[in-house]
C-alpha cells in the first residue's frame, strides 16, 4: 500500500473532529472504546467538534453498529480481511493513512496492550506527538489546545502536556480512568465503511498462532467489589484471607505493588499508578499503607473501608469506613458476620 506523505506544514485549522481509535478484540468491542467515547464526547462538548470512532476489523459489523447507540456521530469502520486479527503493521499503516487523509483535531488510543503498541507508531507515522497513561484530559478554556494531564515523576507531581504544533494531538488513556458514555436509544450516527488497500506485504511481523494463556485472568475493571490486600497480609498465604473475603463477596481479588514484587501474587492483580486503575462499587484496602502510587489507581472507588493496625496510615485519610486492628482478626470477624447475615447489598 502507498504510504500517504507526511506534511510538515500544517495549517491548524485544517483539523476538525475527535477520534477514538476503538478496540475489538476476537470480534468483541474492548470496554476502554467505551470509555474513551465518553471522554470524547465530553472534550468535543467544549470545543463543538463531532466525535468519531474508527475500528478496523473484519466481518464485524454488528458490533460496529453498536457504537452508534453511544452517541457517537460517526463510525469508520476499515474493514479488509487482513485487519481481522490486530497486526501492528496492517493497523498503524490503516489507520495513520486515515488520519493523514481525514485530519482529526484530537486521537484518543486505549492505553491496552494493544494500544500502547499502536498509538506510538501511529504518532510516529503521522508525525505528531503522543501523551501516554493519561489520567485526566480538558481543553484550555483560552486556546482550546487539549490538556493532557498524567502522573510523572513516580507519581508525586501531576503533568499537564499540551502539543502546540503538530496534529493531531493524541493520548492514550489506560482501561477503567474514564466514565463510560451512556447508552441511548435512538442513534443519530452513521457508519462508514472504508476498505484499505493493505496487502500482505505491507505486514511485516505475521501472526502464527493466538494462544490464549491457562492462567486465570482477573476482571478488575469492571468489578464491583474489589478485595486488596498490601504488604500487612504479610506473605503469600495471607492472601487465602483475602480471597476468602472476595469470595464471600462476589469480588475480585487485588493487591499493592509491594506483594507482586514480593512474589506473593501475579501481577495481574495489581492496583495502581504502574498496574490497573479501578472504581467499584466498594474497594476493600486490608494492610495498605495508601502510598500515592496505590491511591492513584483506586481513589475513585466508590466506597472505601480500610483496615490497618496503624492509625496513622495515609490510607485512612481517603477511606470511607477505617477500621484500626489486625487484619487476621477483623477480616474472619466480617466473614463470620456476612455468614450469618447471609446478604450484603451494594
Ligand atoms: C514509580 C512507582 C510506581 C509505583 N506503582 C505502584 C502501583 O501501581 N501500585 C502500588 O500499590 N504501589 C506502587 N508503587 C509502590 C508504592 O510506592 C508503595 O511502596 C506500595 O504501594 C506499598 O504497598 P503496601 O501499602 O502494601 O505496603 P506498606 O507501605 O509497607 O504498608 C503496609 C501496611 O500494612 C499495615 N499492616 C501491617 N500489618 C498489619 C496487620 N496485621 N493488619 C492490618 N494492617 C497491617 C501497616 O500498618 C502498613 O500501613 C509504586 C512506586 C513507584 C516508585
Amino acid at each position: 500500500m502507498k504510504r500517504a506523505k507526511v506534511n510538515q506544514n500544517i495549517n491548524l485549522n485544517d483539523y476538525n473532529d475527535i477520534w477514538v481509535i476503538g478496540e475489538q478484540r476476537e470480534g468483541k468491542i474492548h470496554p476502554v472504546t467505551i470509555e474513551l467515547i465518553g471522554e470524547a464526547k465530553k472534550l468535543a462538548g467544549e470545543i463543538n467538534k463531532k466525535v468519531v470512532v474508527v475500528v478496523a476489523g473484519y466481518e464485524i459489523n454488528e458490533e460496529v453498529n453498536k457504537l452508534l447507540y453511544y452517541g457517537v456521530d460517526k463510525v469508520i469502520y476499515l474493514s479488509n480481511p487482513l485487519l481481522k486479527n490486530f497486526s501492528t503493521d496492517g493497523y498503524s499503516i490503516s489507520i495513520s493513512n486515515l488520519i493523514l487523509e481525514r485530519k482529526p483535531e484530537i486521537v484518543l488510543v486505549g492505553a491496552t496492550s494493544i494500544g500502547r503498541d499502536l498509538g506510538p507508531r501511529i504518532a510516529a507515522k503521522v508525525g505528531t506527538g503522543l501523551v501516554a497513561d493519561c489520567t485526566m484530559l480538558s481543553i484550555d478554556p483560552e486556546d482550546k489546545k487539549l490538556l493532557q494531564t498524567r502522573p510523572a515523576f513516580g507519581g508525586n507531581l501531576m503533568a499537564t502536556i499540551i502539543c502546540p504544533i503538530n496534529r493531531p494531538q493524541m493520548a492514550t488513556v489506560r482501561p477503567g480512568v474514564m466514565k463510560k458514555a451512556t447508552h441511548i436509544d435512538r442513534p443519530t450516527g452513521v457508519v462508514e465503511v472504508v476498505a484499505p488497500a493493505i496487502t500482505e506485504a505491507d505486514i511485516v511481523a505475521k501472526v502464527v498462532k493466538i494462544m490464549k494463556s491457562s492462567k486465570k485472568t482477573v476482571d478488575l475493571t469492571d468489578a464491583k467489589i474489589i478485595v486488596s490486600g498490601g504488604r500487612g497480609v504479610k506473605g503469600p498465604e495471607g492472601f487465602e484471607l483475602i480471597k476468602a473475603l472476595a469470595e464471600k463477596l462476589g469480588g475480585e481479588v487485588g493487591a499493592s505493588r509491594a506483594c507482586i514484587d514480593s512474589g506473593w501474587i501475579d501481577s495481574m492483580h495489581q492496583i495502581g499508578q504502574t498496574g490497573t486503575t479501578v472504581r467499584p462499587e466498594v474497594y476493600f484496602a486490608c494492610g495498605i499503607s495508601g502510598a500515592i502510587q496505590h491511591l492513584a489507581g483506586m481513589s475513585d472507588s466508590k466506597y472505601i473501608v480500610a483496615i490497618n493496625s496503624d492509625p496513622a496510615a495515609p490510607i485512612f485519610n481517603v477511606c470511607d469506613l477505617g477500621i484500626v486492628g489486625d487484619l487476621k482478626e477483623v477480616i474472619p470477624a466480617m466473614i463470620e458476620e456476612i455468614e450469618k447475615n447471609k446478604t450484603f447489598e451494594i
